[in-house]
């Protein structure tokens, strides 16, 4: 048996039935496209999370371009986010003519540094551009420092449009992922914690007007009916077959992150003498995306990969290179006091096998090679 990194096998075994009923019942019905399970999910999600409204459509990159189209984005506008994070986060951004400027992310949560945000608000006025809004990320499925960034966000009149790809369902301070923010977004990409068996993605608003506006964008700019365009939109709508496949992934989904806090403690006890462990503040619940440590320097974290390849352990680098050191975003402004951590850190993360269904032996060999090597 091969070690997965994401062991999406085990829990199709786990609700494999159920699976195939609601796939057949698309296939009975035909209504492949917004039939029923769509918007039978997007309650679904609505109760989870809080959220009034819920609009799902085609990818987790989707839907930060059309809650930006729904926010009015602009040439010259500023919008910040971390560069520690998948590509996707600053994408969108230029296409609207406007400029993401990188921010630094703390050394401890690996998320959005709001001393570094506040610098680099400022330097976006210096550069002459608008500050519009902020996009924190919850990197791993750590929820960010909401309290922190609603607070910059409030003094300097941004709006927070919260990316949480891989956050979705974690809980700060009582408030969970989704609900957060005057947007959400979140993406169903099969190795998210809550994933598909294809594209999708989610945006969430408590916003009645920003909601209207994402139904007609997701759908050509539809007004009244479809044939009737009131804006330029797109196509972007979530399959009913995805979906259905969702709306069984939900049903087990509170237990399945109940599962990845028993995996994640069990990892940090027992590394975290031996590694960083990940740090998560009092009142947060990561939905643990990944679980991430930190090693001295680059040669270690290289040398560990190469060890627990070697013994058959399968790892990952998220992310070798922050965004403002990418080819495509090195043009962009970054935080004047420099980029330290994002820089730092992406020379030494190294993130371990993590899923729900990862047993405690497996999970046993993982630790105990690590801990070979690193002594
Ligand atoms: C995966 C991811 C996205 C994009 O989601 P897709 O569904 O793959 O388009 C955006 N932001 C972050 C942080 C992600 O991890």
């Amino acid at each position: 048996m091969t070690m997965q990194f994401i062991d999406l096998a085990a829990q199709q075994a786990r609700i494999g039935e159920k699976l195939h009923d609601r796939i057949r019942a698309v296939l009975a019905k035909g209504d492949y496209i917004m039939g029923k399970e769509v918007a039978e999910f997007e309650a679904g999600l609505s109760t989870f999370c809080g959220a009034k409204h819920v609009i799902s459509c085609a990818n987790g990159t989707d839907a930060l371009l059309l809650a930006m189209m729904a926010l009015d984005v602009k040439k010259d506008d500023a919008v910040f986010c971390p560069s520690f994070t998948f590509a996707a986060t600053a994408e969108m951004v230029p296409f609207f003519g406007a400029v993401p400027v990188f921010v630094d992310v703390l050394p401890d949560t690996f998320n959005i540094d709001p001393a570094s945000l506040t610098r680099a608000i400022q330097h976006a006025r210096t550069l002459g551009l608008n500050p519009v809004g902020v996009v924190p990320v919850d990197l791993f499925g750590l929820p960010a420092d909401y309290d922190a960034i609603e607070a910059i966000a409030a003094e300097h009149g941004l709006w927070i449009m919260a990316d949480s790809a891989q956050g979705f369902g974690g809980v700060y301070k009582g408030r969970t992922t989704g609900s957060i923010g005057r947007i959400a977004t979140t993406s169903f990409f099969p190795a998210k914690p809550l994933g598909c068996y294809g594209d999708g993605g989610a945006i969430f608003t408590d916003d009645d007007e920003i909601a209207k506006r994402l139904q007609s964008y997701r759908v050509h700019g539809k007004g009244a009916h479809k044939y009737d365009n009131e804006r330029l939109g797109m196509n972007s709508r979530l399959d009913t077959l995805q979906a259905a496949i969702l709306l069984e992934k939900l049903a087990i989904y509170p237990d399945e992150i109940e599962k990845r806090q028993v995996i994640a403690a069990r990892y940090s006890s027992a590394l975290a003498n031996a590694v960083g462990v990940p740090h998560v503040p009092e009142g947060l619940t990561s939905v643990w995306a990944q679980y991430t440590i930190l090693l001295r320097d680059e040669a270690q974290r290289d040398g560990l990969a190469a060890h627990l390849k070697s013994a058959g352990i399968p790892t990952a680098i998220y992310y070798p290179r922050p965004l403002h050191r990418q080819t495509a975003y090195g043009g962009f402004p970054v935080d004047p006091n420099g980029m330290a951590v994002s820089e730092s850190h992406a020379t030494r993360v190294l993130s371990l096998p993590m899923h729900p269904y990862l047993d405690e032996p497996t999970q046993r060999t993982v630790i105990d090679a690590i801990i070979d090597y690193v002594k």
